[in-house]
């Protein structure tokens, strides 16, 4: 992998909250004194009752316990809301953009106030209380943030699930979590299209039969059967209660809510965080890691059914009084241009989205970009998956004119927010590398024997100690809990991602643990081959895995995704086995390519290997999970094509 720098400007350098000498300052404080250095900093957050302890966490195999700031008591929505009243009541707190181009909204805090309160009184108003979970299950508008908040203010855990899932999957969340309450609409709208949310809700609940009620929010005010006693229209009820909700004081560790992980490895565990060290870690890292600083048009393209909703849309941004823009649609519509003419319409100043975008983007080519002017522009993030260095060296050269630092943040969402990622006035980047941790935090490389790598070192990424921002439990299932992230490496905490460190110290992640390639003998993170392929000038997106190969006991099979307008042909398949041969080596030169219209993603944009692994291998009947697919006809065409051993 290239190891080009792109240091810090001096610009960047001095507007930033944090220069690189503060960085390492406040780093070397926050490992040596984590009780002093999380005490201040949780000074961000109003507190209803302070805490007197800070940190008590134990990795502990059998016995692991996360507790952070356990004597104090807070709420999240006064936090997010009630306290920016006084300053900030007529700032826009949400700018909504709809799928439609022509539709938008600003919601000023004093707005939001309004919404959040009359939404917590209607959810008192069908029986919900302080420690009930709720399922929210909803497009991205605006009242879907009013729900979470809303929830948060009278102390119920909300489940928010992906408003693209099936019934069958809306239906093992509700009742994997036991939720007596769904919040729906009556249908999304998503790149001109709707989606029959209402719909799938009474599909999920004739399967589960029993007292769940829904709370119907209208989007598009279709005509859509209500049944009585059970489905209650939110505008009908908001007209009937009180104005005002008085927040309730929650314990920093009573649950917050509860997500379900995107499914690129197998089911979906219920990851399951709570109050304090939640918001505390939140607001903390989106002030730093996007130095946001007052006035910014701050933009997250996620949905607020995966973590980076819930950090980096909801949470992170309104708990700093921040203006926060929420997206209905998709970057592909109604043209390749949608994300960029957002950007010029809103001025928006920080803009955080997936590498998946960026390398469907990359594909339709610059002219669609460089139409636009994205002058406001001045720091771009990336998240999900590594980011391939020719995929980040477009974002930076055409989306950013060269203009603008990309915060590369690794994270998950059992980890509740960013935990390694450049600081964007304080550290350099390299293309492809997450960089350094954020305060607090301290990952270590292992081998596989729990062995610490010092040094220059690739192995297994584990995180030797707690951060607020960690989560506490599988929902339900503690043992489970301590299993899956406990039990690998003795007192850490196991990412499940393999990663190298280079000689400044940089974390390289190298894809999933469970993907790591075995090549005669050489181990190999599936990211730098798929680099190595999406840096010849036809690739747009690849997916490598193993499979079973005579001599060298893993061959490699390269998926490949050709950029518009290239043609797929022998003779290009033999000259992208000769170019990865001279990018890293004849060990990581492909057996197989198979040219592929489309991957196999999650619904939030990951490429699952795990199911390219089943096909390479030829085991079409045992596809494992695939109900966190988004769009399973994908598979069909794989299947159809799959290249055969030669
Ligand atoms: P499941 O745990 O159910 O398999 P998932 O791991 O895809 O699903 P998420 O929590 O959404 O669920 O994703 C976290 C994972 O995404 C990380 O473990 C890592 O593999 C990948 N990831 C996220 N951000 C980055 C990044 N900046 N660089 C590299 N990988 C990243
Ligand atoms: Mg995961």
């Amino acid at each position: 992998m290239h190891d080009k720098i792109y240091p810090v400007s001096d610009d960047w350098a001095k507007r930033a909250q944090i220069d690189e000498p503060t960085y390492r300052a406040m780093y070397q404080r926050s490992v040596a004194d984590p009780d002093g250095f999380w005490a201040e900093q949780a000074k961000r957050i109003d507190w209803i009752q302070p805490f007197t302890k800070v940190k008590n966490t134990s990795f502990a195999p059998d016995n692991v316990s996360i507790k952070w700031f356990e004597d104090g008591a807070l709420n999240v929505s006064a936090n997010c809301v009630d306290r920016h009243l006084a300053k900030r009541g007529d700032q826009v707190a949400i700018l909504w953009e709809g799928d439609d181009p022509t539709e938008s909204r600003s919601i000023t805090y004093r707005e939001l106030s309004e919404q959040v309160n009359v939404f917590a009184n209607v959810l008192k108003e069908m029986g919900a209380k302080k420690g009930d979970r709720i399922t929210i299950y909803m497009p991205m508008i605006p009242e879907t943030a009013f729900a979470m908040l809303a929830c948060t203010r009278i102390g119920a855990v909300h489940s928010v699930v992906f408003g693209g899932f099936s019934p069958d999957s809306l239906a093992g969340r509700i009742q994997d979590c036991d939720s007596k309450l769904v919040i729906t609409a009556d249908e999304g709208l998503r790149a001109g299209k709707k989606i029959p949310l209402k719909a799938n809700v009474d599909a999920a609940l004739a399967k589960l039969g029993g007292d769940v009620k829904t709370l119907v929010v209208q989007r598009t005010f279709t005509d859509i059967p209500m049944q009585n006693g059970r489905d209650v229209f939110y505008g009908d009820l908001a007209k009937t209660v009180s104005q005002h909700c008085e927040p309730e004081a929650m314990n920093a560790e009573d649950p917050l809510f509860i997500l379900y992980t995107s499914g690129s490895t197998g089911k979906p565990k219920g990851v399951l965080h709570t109050t304090g060290g939640y918001l505390v870690y939140a607001s903390l890292t989106h002030s730093k890691v996007f130095d946001y600083q007052d006035g910014d048009i701050y933009w997250c393209t996620a949905d607020v059914g995966w973590v980076t909703g819930h950090s980096y849309i909801v949470y992170g941004p309104l708990s700093n009084g921040a203006t926060t823009l929420m997206f209905e649609g998709v970057p592909t519509y109604p043209t390749n241009s949608r994300f960029w003419e957002v950007i010029d319409k809103h001025q928006v100043n920080i803009f955080y989205t997936a590498p998946t975008a960026i390398r469907a983007l990359m594909q339709a080519g610059d002219e669609p970009v460089k139409k636009t002017s994205r002058a406001s522009l001045r720091l771009l993030g990336s998240v999900g998956e590594p980011i391939n260095p020719e995929a980040w060296e477009w974002y930076h050269r055409v989306v950013g004119d060269d203009r603008c630092p990309i915060v590369d943040t690794w994270w998950q969402t059992e980890t509740g927010g960013i935990l390694i990622t450049p600081l964007p006035g304080a550290i350099g980047q390299k293309p492809g590398s997450a960089t350094l941790p954020f305060f607090g935090v301290q990952p270590a490389i292992v081998d596989g024997e729990g062995k610490v790598l010092e040094g220059v070192a690739e192995g297994n990424l584990i995180i030797t100690d707690s951060w607020p921002g960690q989560m506490r439990s599988i929902y339900g299932d503690h043992a489970r809990f301590m299993e899956t992230y406990f039990s690998t490496y003795k007192n850490a905490y196991f990412t499940g991602d393999g990663c190298r460190r280079d000689a400044d110290g940089y974390y390289w992640i190298t894809g999933r643990v469970d993907d790591v390639l075995n090549v005669s003998g050489h181990r190999m993170g599936t990211a730098e081959v798929e680099s190595a392929l999406v840096a010849h000038e036809h690739v747009s997106e690849a997916a490598v895995v193993g499979y079973p190969h005579d001599i060298k006991g893993q061959g490699i099979y390269a998926y490949v995704t050709l950029m518009a307008g290239a043609e797929a042909s022998d003779t290009l398949r033999k000259e992208l086995v000769a170019w990865v041969r001279t990018e890293i080596g004849p060990i990581a030169s492909p057996d197989l390519i198979q040219f592929a219209p489309g991957l196999p993603k999650t619904r939030s944009g990951k490429i699952m290997r795990r199911i390219l692994r089943k096909i390479a291998e030829g085991e079409f009947g045992n596809l494992g999970d695939t109900s966190t697919l988004a769009d399973p006809a994908v598979v069909d065409d794989l299947v159809a094509n799959r290249q055969n051993k030669r």
